[in-house]
């Protein structure tokens, strides 16, 4: 399936709440859902309540378009959560989290997921001292992820090494901002994963 390309904004307003897929943006007034503009489409607001497979629906795309994935990763992801041992809708959202691409972009290295995707992919980032420029890489307890010398010299580089430097990051990751290295300390618990999804409809959706 084609990668989306449209106006990113106009996923969070189809889910009618901040996704934070546009970096620094999201965090200003000219952030469309902060504006209250919300459902696209000529009828927008006036949606019809959702039955409970549109809602298990609406909560596996909104995931989706957190992390920026299609359908197939997607779902290759959750099979692989299913396999683990506990549970699956925790085990699928740590999965999410140990992506590269996120974990570049939860240490700031990157303003959002989609910024940290296309930069894993230009080769700017090493876990372990290996280059790493697949975003569906995982990272695991003890892996450094750190940004090339090269690229740290570059003036893009040097925007992001300022704003990193400012960043709080999760618990379950280690910032070294001066020179631009995380490091995993251990996987992340659900509690630490902030994002705003209910995980079990999802693992709902794939069990019908
Ligand atoms: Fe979503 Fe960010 Fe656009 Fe706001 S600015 S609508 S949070 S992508």
């Amino acid at each position: 399936m084609a990668r989306y390309t449209g106006p990113v904004c106009r996923l969070c307003r189809r889910e009618a709440m901040k996704l934070f897929l546009k970096g620094d943006k999201c965090y200003t007034k000219k952030c469309a859902i902060e504006k209250g503009r919300v459902t696209p489409g000529q009828h927008g607001l006036s949606r019809k309540k959702l039955t409970e497979y549109g809602t298990q629906l609406r909560e596996k795309q909104k995931t989706k378009r957190i992390y920026g994935m299609q359908e197939g990763q997607f779902k290759l992801t959750f099979n692989r959560a299913e396999r683990q041992k506990g549970v699956a809708g925790e085990n699928f959202l740590i999965l999410l989290e140990r992506r590269l691409d996120n974990v570049v972009y939860r240490l700031g290295f990157a303003n959002s997921r989609r910024e940290a995707r296309q930069l894993v992919r230009h080769n700017h980032y090493t876990i372990n001292g290996h280059k790493a420029n697949i975003p569906s890489m995982l990272v695991s307890p003890g892996d450094v992820v750190a940004v090339k010398t090269k690229s740290n010299e570059s003036p893009k580089f040097r925007d992001i090494r300022e704003l990193a430097a400012g960043r709080t990051v999760p618990s379950w990751l280690e910032l070294d901002a001066d020179n631009m290295t995380g490091r995993m300390v251990a996987l992340p618990t659900r509690e630490e994963i902030d994002i705003p999804v209910q995980e079990h409809l999802i693992v709902e959706l794939y069990s019908r």
